[in-house]
């Protein structure tokens, strides 16, 4: 790696299923110039059937077919700079890739946030954007179980950011706008 490639700066953005993280990275990546990258959204590129169906059912891909995908994606020139993740890392092993990837590119963490929405605000959001996301996985029974599964997955993720004084909790039941400004505040700290 020569020394005049940029050092990539990730933002990332956690929170269930219908928290609003795809509205708030999306909105961020115009604010800071840097890409939005969505796994749910390069998975759903895949179109392959077994891929489909685990997504369909609401259960997690396996961690390696994910991460290749992701850092893949963070390796295109558009991200050189850094990017916005949205719904990646959701495990620990995940998180630990993505570390690694950071570290082998002098890269940095710039903050985390965590859109904290309760559960059943969040089956109740899924069912409602149903008809514009014409989703498989958005109806509610897969939507309880991907928040289930969201449930069991992320307290170790946020402790991991927490840990490194990089998490940010913001309230995601305010508005869109009152979340991004918090969004922002937090990156200004
Ligand atoms: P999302 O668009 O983030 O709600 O993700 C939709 C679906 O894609 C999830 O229910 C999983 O099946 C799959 N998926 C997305 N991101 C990941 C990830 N980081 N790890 C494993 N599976 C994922």
């Amino acid at each position: 790696m020569t020394t005049d490639q940029p050092h990539p700066q990730l933002l990332l953005i956690f929170g269930g299923p219908g928290a609003g993280k795809g509205t708030q990275a999306s909105q961020l990546s115009q604010r800071l110039g840097v890409p939005h990258i969505s796994s749910g959204d390069l998975l759903r590129e895949h179109q392959r059937h077994d891929t489909q169906n685990v997504m369909s059912s609401g259960e997690l891909l396996p961690d390696d077919l994910v991460t290749r995908v992701v850092l893949a994606r963070l390796e295109q020139p558009d991200a050189a700079r850094g990017a916005i993740l949205d719904g990646f890392p959701r495990t620990v092993a995940q998180a630990r890739a993505l570390d690694t990837w950071l570290e082998q590119r002098s890269g940095t963490l710039r903050a985390a946030f965590y859109l904290d929405v309760p559960p059943d605000e969040l089956v109740a959001r899924i069912v409602g954007r149903q008809e514009s996301s014409h989703r498989r996985d958005d109806n509610a029974a897969v939507a309880e179980r991907r928040v289930d599964i969201f449930n069991r997955e992320m307290p170790p993720i946020l402790d991991h950011y927490a840990a490194h004084g990089q998490l940010h909790r913001i309230d995601g039941t305010q508005s869109i706008d009152q979340v991004q400004m918090q969004i922002v505040a937090g990156l200004g700290r």
